[in-house]
């Protein structure tokens, strides 16, 4: 499984502009509830074994403020699901002391089973997307949360705008028996990846493939093929997985992104 995919839940889009039920799930007494503190999930379970921190509405109904965000996120067979905003409260965790801890998910992630990590991996990309989005991009004005959570209207010129997002090439160049990694130059002197980049509009995959390969490491690659993706909610992108085949070994590094490659 690839880390934050396989998400178990069942989005039911259709339902999210549904005030009236999501209002009534909202008062359901099987609803759970994901707290998040600073984008920092709640995981309960041991340090070493954790799992999401799923908890009763009435744990954290006193934690939010009154306009905090609430997400729907999806079902889990019938029982529905939401992730809350608590980022208001100064110390949320005192009031779930012996449930769990905030904490944050990229240091927790290979810890976390698949379907947990990409349910808070969804909530995680959702509630930093409302934090970022509090006015209109189009007029400034300030903008609410709509259908349950997956939508900001602007309150003045009533633009909808939608969770963003950015669609990231990752690519493993090949020639023959060897392929080519790089270590970017603010990382650790043992620490070699893929390249990546972000994909630019007007672009195919294959054209930012190429593009970023020539642009970083100065080689030319013919035949791009895709692997497949990854969700990656720091904060919020696609990353889509590429195998390109190269016509020389040659490198010529841009020194400002690569301190090295091999
Ligand atoms: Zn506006």
């Amino acid at each position: 499984m690839i880390p934050f995919s396989g998400n178990p839940l069942n989005r039911l889009s259709e339902k999210r502009a549904d005030a009236a039920w999501i209002a009534e799930k909202l008062r359901h007494p099987d609803t759970l509830i994901l707290p998040l503190w600073r984008l920092h999930p709640f995981l309960s379970g041991a340090g070493d074994a954790p799992r999401a921190g799923f908890v009763r509405p009435g744990l954290v109904d006193g934690l939010a403020a009154p306009d905090a965000v609430s997400v729907f996120l999806g079902l889990d067979g019938e029982r529905a699901m939401f992730a809350l905003d608590v980022s208001a409260a100064e110390d949320p965790a005192a009031a779930l002391a012996g449930l769990g801890e905030f904490r944050e998910l990229r240091g927790a992630a290979a810890l976390l089973p698949a379907g947990d990590l990409a349910i808070l991996g969804q909530a995680r990309a959702m509630i930093d997307w409302h934090q970022r989005h509090g006015f209109c991009a189009k007029c400034g004005a300030p903008t609410i949360a709509g259908d349950a959570g997956n939508k900001r209207v602007c309150t003045a010129c009533k633009t909808e705008h939608f969770p963003r997002t950015d669609p990231v090439a990752i690519m493993l160049a090949t020639e023959g028996d060897a392929c080519l990694l790089g270590r970017n130059k603010n990382w650790a002197a043992d620490s070699f990846s893929a390249l990546a980049g972000f994909m630019e509009p007007g672009e195919s995959i294959e054209e930012a493939v190429r593009r970023e390969l020539n642009e970083e490491a100065g080689v030319v690659a013919g035949a791009v093929r895709y692997v497949a993706s990854q969700p990656w909610p720091f904060p919020s992108q696609l990353m889509i997985g590429c195998f390109a085949e190269c016509e020389s070994r040659a490198l010529k590094l841009d020194d400002s992104e690569l301190a090295e490659a091999r």
